[in-house]
């Protein structure tokens, strides 16, 4: 997914001043070759200036008065995060909090759901039963579509697909890990329209209108990739390997119900990894280059509220498990609108790909975010972003560089506390099978949806020295 902003010179006067002012901004652009200019739009004064990537159109009057003002606002919108692709905040129409909060599932008005879920943690903890029930109280008939596996295919999305139009659904109630609810997601849009296909679903943001069918009711049991509330799903094509990551506001679900019970018997292991995940969510949000006025504040409660409740949701207390079942929520509605960063993009790209073993998402996560941040920082824009994260969590420094050194020390004290290896190398992956694939998996990582949106440029060469800084554990001096 790339911020789009195209800037051509097209319906300028050749060798005007314009060209000239529009050339040097496209040249000063973050990630300039990443980027494509579209679909500007901004005003001044009553006049609406739109910039297309095909037409670009200017009120000549405007240029004529102010070239240089309407540059600088350009550059500002940009570099401040004030994007001016005509933006769009979306989250779950109703959001339900608190213990015991599944029970609002009796209020939903309908005739006939389908339940989505996975494996069986939910059937043994009674959850499933209890959701069973509260949508019969609703009076609608119920349908389970069960064993949905860790990272859905496209197979079990075409039979729940299936299920759906065999039993006509006005409401997918999808409960479990990220899994069910992401595979419920892709079912909910071949249930509404079976003539697509994934092909025409991967362009980011080119879904058909959902909802003419059922409505969406996304249930967490896990507390990180907060699907809950975003506009993402992942599914494998496990016959040609590729991944589908989805993404369009048409899958941000309609209800989503945040019942802590739900995470109460969380193996502590899956607290650490989710809760950094979560954490990284929210950060690279917060420095993304399509961060903006309603993601921010978002972003930055999360990050406060992780900071102070993981440790404690790692120790199993309770009140913490619960804060932190709402700061995940909380860093997905910012990511969901805002976007991620290249630590998602290297966490993408290396989970599967050592023989070792898969290395969890969020640890991932974990282990590369302090890495990142000292890259990205070298960007002035993400450094100031980065220093004001820590000195609004009250973090120790009066430089910037102090303020982002706080910031990657706090996290790397939390991956000690958490258990949460420092480097690739600790992590067990073999070294000769690392060298061998880190110029491969860096191409693949820049390649990844996430770094169109990343605060600093990075090619295929600064990459593999990234990743090869996050392997030895060696100072990010680049
Ligand atoms: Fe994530």
């Amino acid at each position: 997914i790339l911020p789009i902003y195209i800037l051509t010179q097209k319906d300028y006067n050749k060798g005007s001043t314009a060209q000239g002012l529009f050339v040097d901004f496209a040249r000063n652009l973050p990630n300039a070759s990443t980027y494509k200019l579209c679909a500007v739009l901004f005003e001044i004064g009553n006049h609406v200036a739109v910039h297309d990537c095909s037409n670009m159109y200017f009120q000549k009057e405007y240029c004529q008065k102010s070239l240089l003002g309407c540059w600088e606002m350009l550059r500002k919108l940009v570099y401040t995060g004030g994007i001016c692709i005509m933006g769009r905040f979306t989250l779950p129409r109703d959001l339900y909090h608190g213990t015991g909060s599944l029970e609002t599932l009796k209020t939903l008005t309908g005739k006939k759901a389908i339940v989505v879920v996975g494996g069986g943690s939910m059937k043994r903890f009674g959850f499933l039963d209890r959701a069973e029930q509260y949508l019969k109280e609703a009076g609608m008939e119920v349908q389970l579509f069960e064993g949905v596996e860790p990272d859905p295919s496209v197979e079990t999305v075409m039979k729940g697909a299936e299920a759906m139009r065999a039993f006509e659904p006005d409401w997918i109630v999808a409960m479990g890990g990220g899994s069910p609810i992401d595979a419920a997601k892709a079912m909910w849009a071949f249930y509404e329209y079976p003539e697509i296909s994934f092909e025409d679903l991967i362009t980011p943001f080119s879904f058909p209108e959902l909802r003419q069918k059922a409505k969406f009711a996304a249930i967490p049991t896990t507390s990180g990739t907060a699907t809950e509330v975003t506009a993402f799903s992942v599914i494998t094509n496990y016959q040609t390997g590729v991944k589908y990551p989805l993404a369009d506001f048409n899958i941000t679900p309609d209800v989503a119900i945040v019942d802590p019970d739900l995470v109460a018997g969380l193996p502590v292991k899956q607290v650490a990894y989710t809760g950094m995940d979560a954490l990284t969510h929210a950060i690279e949000a917060y420095v993304s280059t399509l961060n903006g006025p309603f993601t921010d504040p978002l972003a930055l409660q999360a990050i406060e509220m992780v900071l102070d409740y993981l440790p404690g949701s790692y120790k199993c207390d309770m009140v913490a498990r619960e804060q932190m079942h709402y700061a995940q929520c909380l860093a997905g509605m910012a990511f969901s609108n805002a976007l991620l960063g290249i630590v998602h993009s290297m966490a993408h790209k290396t989970g599967a790909a050592f023989s070792t073993g898969h290395i969890p998402h969020g640890c991932a996560n974990a282990i590369y975010l302090p890495y990142v941040i000292k890259y990205n920082a070298k960007d002035a824009v993400a450094a100031k972003r980065y220093a004001e994260i820590a000195r609004r969590m009250g973090l120790a420094g009066t430089s910037e560089q102090a303020l982002i050194n706080s910031l990657v020390e706090k996290i790397d004290e939390f991956n000690v506390r958490l258990n949460i290896p420092k480097t690739l190398k600790d992590f067990g992956i073999n070294e000769e099978e690392f060298k061998e694939k880190v110029d491969k998996i860096a191409e693949l990582a820049v390649g990844d949806a996430c770094t169109g949106s990343n605060p600093r440029a990075i090619d295929p060469a600064a990459m593999a020295k990234l990743l090869t800084c996050t392997y030895y554990g060696t100072e990010v001096d680049f």
